[in-house]
């Protein structure tokens, strides 16, 4: 297997990897197991100094972690450094949190004195994605350090160099050896850090294909696990819109990270009244983003994470187009070098075609068009999907009653979902289960030990 960072805006080749050996994973085990006994015992006061170091190491070096995201995977370097403060504000928020949501909770309507008392779980594995490189790893790592468990990450294969710096990032803010190890290992090896008994749980970012081949090694193994898949959020639009900035804010939605988001909106659907105006605009600002260099400031669509990625979305949409979809745009690669692909809008989709209820990872919308709200709520909840989803009214009431019928984890009014470090993030149905971020975060990998004193 090849470990490599492969700039996707040229396809070259920066840099190559060597992986670890099942042996010297092996030892890694061992090595954050040993760290693990030792970490439990420190105060909250000594795991904030290091996660508060490490949120501060971030702010002061944020443009050079940025450029590794965008050499490493592609994405606008704005919104690499988006991503780097970002990963600084959840950092901060454990640091500064994790106390208090582990504290003592005495129970309540219990004739004793009976409280539950949260305890780290020990070692954990992490496999992660590529398409937010630091911020996956600091939302499972910064909680879960806090917590006084120690963490081992499988990065994707294609971001090695941020991979590298994160793990070297804890350890010059002071983490002691073994807290947090970053294995260079392929995907096979996962089995064997699951499946061993020093290892208690295992939180993987990724496709449904990966998610579902860990939490079968977890199930085998009977470890616990929390999976953050794909996603195919609705983004609805009734009749009452703010139609400028609906416009405005759906391709904000579809195209963060050049579309390669689980939370990205990527089933607009829009009441028959307002579709014509909304089909008009949305095309009109979609044709309108400029493609480029990623590292130029003025680029609106970068290249995708890799040519394969470009690839397989050219043929999903191509298998949809060859099924009767309409292309309202592009439905094609530029004639460039690397991973581009064109802005592209699809109509006409129907339930029998691929792109129907899969997840596309670039810059396609599809966009379809139903009567009123009710048929609206019907459509969004046709999906094997679960994770976020969008409403646009301008009434709140009328859009709180349609995000309580729409069956993700997350809705959102008249703003795309977004991930914020003191929110709940996670899916239902197949976008997995458990939550990320905020206090249910923290939660997922504690010991919630009920200690009755009579
Ligand atoms: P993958 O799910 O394959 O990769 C995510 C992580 O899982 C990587 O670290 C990968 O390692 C690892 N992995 C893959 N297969 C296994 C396995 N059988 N056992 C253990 N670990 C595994 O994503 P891809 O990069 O292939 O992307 C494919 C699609 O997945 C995308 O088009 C998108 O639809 C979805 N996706 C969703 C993401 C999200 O945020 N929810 C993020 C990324 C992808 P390695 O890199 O070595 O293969």
């Amino acid at each position: 297997m090849t470990i490599m960072s492969v700039n996707p805006a040229t396809n070259e080749t920066i840099e190559t990897y060597t992986p670890l050996t099942k042996d010297e994973t092996i030892a890694a085990i061992e090595k954050a197991d040993n760290a693990y006994r030792e970490w439990k015992r420190t105060s909250f006061e000594e795991r904030r100094k290091v996660v508060s170091a490490y949120a501060e190491q971030l702010r002061e070096r944020t443009d050079e972690f940025a450029r590794m995201i965008t050499l490493d995977m592609g994405k606008r370097i704005s919104e690499s450094v988006e991503e780097i403060e970002f990963c600084a504000e959840i950092a901060e928020f454990y640091a500064t949190n994790a106390e208090r949501f582990l504290a003592d909770q005495p129970m309540e309507n219990v004739d004793a004195d009976a409280r539950i008392h949260f305890e780290p779980l020990g070692v954990l594995m992490g496999v992660m994605p590529w398409n937010f490189p630091f911020y996956q790893v600091t939302r499972f790592a910064a909680p879960n350090i806090m917590a006084g468990n120690t963490v081992m990450v499988k990065h994707a294969s294609n971001v090695p160099r941020c991979a590298e710096a994160i793990a070297e990032l804890f350890s010059d803010v002071g983490l002691p050896d073994g807290v947090y190890t970053n294995l260079f290992i392929p995907s096979e090896f996962v089995e064997v850090i699951v499946s061993d008994s020093r290892v208690q749980g295992v939180s993987l970012t990724g496709s449904e294909r990966a998610g579902a081949a860990v939490a079968a090694l977890a199930g085998k193994n009977l470890k616990r696990s929390v999976l953050e898949l794909g996603g195919n959020d609705p983004f609805i639009v009734l009749e009452d819109a703010d139609m400028e900035r609906t416009v405005e804010l759906a391709v904000q939605g579809r195209m963060v990270n050049a579309g390669q988001s689980c939370v990205a909106a990527k089933r607009f659907i829009v009441v028959e009244a307002v579709a014509d105006e909304f089909l008009e605009r949305f095309k009109e600002a979609m044709s309108a983003l400029e493609m480029g260099d990623p590292m130029d400031e003025s680029t609106t669509l970068s290249p995708l994470s890799t040519e394969d990625a470009a690839v397989k979305l050219q043929e999903q949409v191509q298998a949809s187009i060859d099924a009767g979809a309409t292309v309202l745009l592009g439905g094609d690669r530029p004639d460039r070098d690397g991973a581009y692909f064109n802005p592209t809008i699809l109509t006409d989709v129907t339930p029998d075609m691929p792109t129907f209820d899969q997840e596309l990872f670039g810059p396609v919308a599809t966009v379809y068009v139903v009567k009123d709200e009710q048929a609206a709520v019907e459509l969004a909840n046709q999906s094997s999907y679960g994770l976020g989803g969008s409403v646009y009214t301008r009434d709140k009431e009328r859009g709180r009653r349609v995000a309580e019928q729409i069956e993700t984890g997350m809705v959102f009014l008249n703003q795309p979902t977004n991930s914020q470090a003191e929110l709940p993030f996670g899916g239902i149905k197949n976008s997995g289960y458990g939550r990320e971020l905020s206090h249910l975060g923290i939660l997922e990998f504690v010991n919630k030990k009920l200690i009755h004193l009579g």
